[in-house]
């Protein structure tokens, strides 16, 4: 498959901005390029626009080859580029499993582009040939993601697979809950499918939503042209410099991770013997989908009482589910003595 070949034409055809930064990329001992202020360092200075330093130590605890690696705002940022790049507005299409991450449907309706979604089965799970019948020659991209959001479970793997050797286009597989799960990352089979791109971020496991730093791993050719189409300095200074820190200590994050499933464990057998609680839903996440028996009024008395949690009833296969993520053993046992007192 010629990755080339799906990408939308004005897109291949263009020139991208070549800013001060990349146009040189050696080592100086005076900047006189960039129309910077020379004082204020080290924040006078426009970031490395590939963030080179940041994707050698990413490539080293992903083991995965730098030039497999996009880094974006978020992963929101490389959800809304794969539009770009690849889905001519109102002409093409994209597949994605339902329910999902809401922003696989923002992106397209902002770009223009529809949107197909294919309802899970009843163990939300995915069924590679329903995807293929809701696909046609004008299907870009299919969106999966595992673990799943907001069901928590992750995807049956053989169905992704069929669906990989299937399908003639993009297959995304959204991986930001994968730290949490005792399932395989799709990582590794990156260098059989040339059309798989696998998004993971720093917002959930990783704990720095706050510095907006998403990555997509894929073929260098699927690479380059998110480079080609991004903002020259997407990434900014203190993100990649933050990021840099956090990467020093994995550790941390598997200790993290270790102490928020124990407690994700801990939460599900306190919810099992709350009469409210219908069903509790298998996860390999941070979070956990919950069915009672009036998520609106839940949802309610929980805010009256200062505690958020994410009401999903409105979400296909959903009806009266909550999404709860695990928190501390604090804010844990906070939600659950809540729960007593509610009462219909
Ligand atoms: C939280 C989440 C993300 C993270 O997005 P960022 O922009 O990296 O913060 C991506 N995908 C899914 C399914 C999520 O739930």
């Amino acid at each position: 498959m010629k990755i080339n070949e799906l990408v939308r034409e004005n897109i291949r055809n263009m020139q991208p901005y070549s800013c001060a930064r990349s146009e040189f990329k050696g080592e100086a001992s005076v900047y006189l390029d960039a129309n910077e202020n020379p004082y204020n360092s080290p924040f006078n200075r426009y970031p490395d626009p590939l963030q080179t330093e940041l994707k050698k130590e990413i490539s080293k605890i992903k083991k995965v080859p730098v030039e497999n690696i996009f880094l974006g705002n978020g992963s929101d940022e490389a959800i809304d580029l794969l539009y770009r790049a690849f889905c001519e507005p109102k002409i093409h299409n994209v597949v994605a499993i339902e329910p999902s991450y809401g922003m696989y449907k923002v992106c397209a309706e902002i770009n223009n582009v529809e949107y197909r979604p294919v309802l899970l089965d009843e163990n939300f799970d995915v069924e590679a040939y329903k995807l293929m019948d809701a696909s046609n020659d004008k299907t870009k991209i299919i969106w999966l993601c595992s673990p799943n959001n907001p069901t928590g479970n992750s995807l049956n793997f053989s169905e992704i697979n069929k669906l990989l050797s299937w399908f003639r286009g993009i297959v995304v597989i959204d991986e930001a809950y994968i730290d949490f799960s005792t399932k395989k990352s799709l990582l590794n089979y990156l260098t059989l499918f040339p059309q798989l791109i696998v998004l993971q971020t720093m917002s959930k496991a990783w704990g720095n939503a706050g510095i907006r730093l998403g990555m997509a791993f894929a073929d260098p050719e699927i690479i380059g042209i998110l480079n080609k189409i991004k903002y020259p300095y997407n990434i900014n200074y203190l993100t990649q410099q933050h990021a840099l820190q956090a990467l020093q200590n994995p550790m941390q994050v598997e200790k993290w991770v270790a102490l928020i499933l124990e407690e994700k464990e801990k939460l599900i057998k306190e919810l099992q013997k709350l009469k409210l609680v219908e069903k509790i839903y298998p996860s390999d996440a941070n979070f956990i989908l919950v069915k009672v028996e009036n998520a609106n009024a839940i949802y309610r008395f929980l805010i009256q009482n200062g505690i958020v949690v994410r009401n999903r009833s409105n979400m296909p296969l959903c009806n009266n589910c909550i999404r709860i993520t695990v928190g501390t053993p604090e804010e844990n046992k906070a939600l659950i003595d809540t729960l007593k007192k509610f009462h219909v």
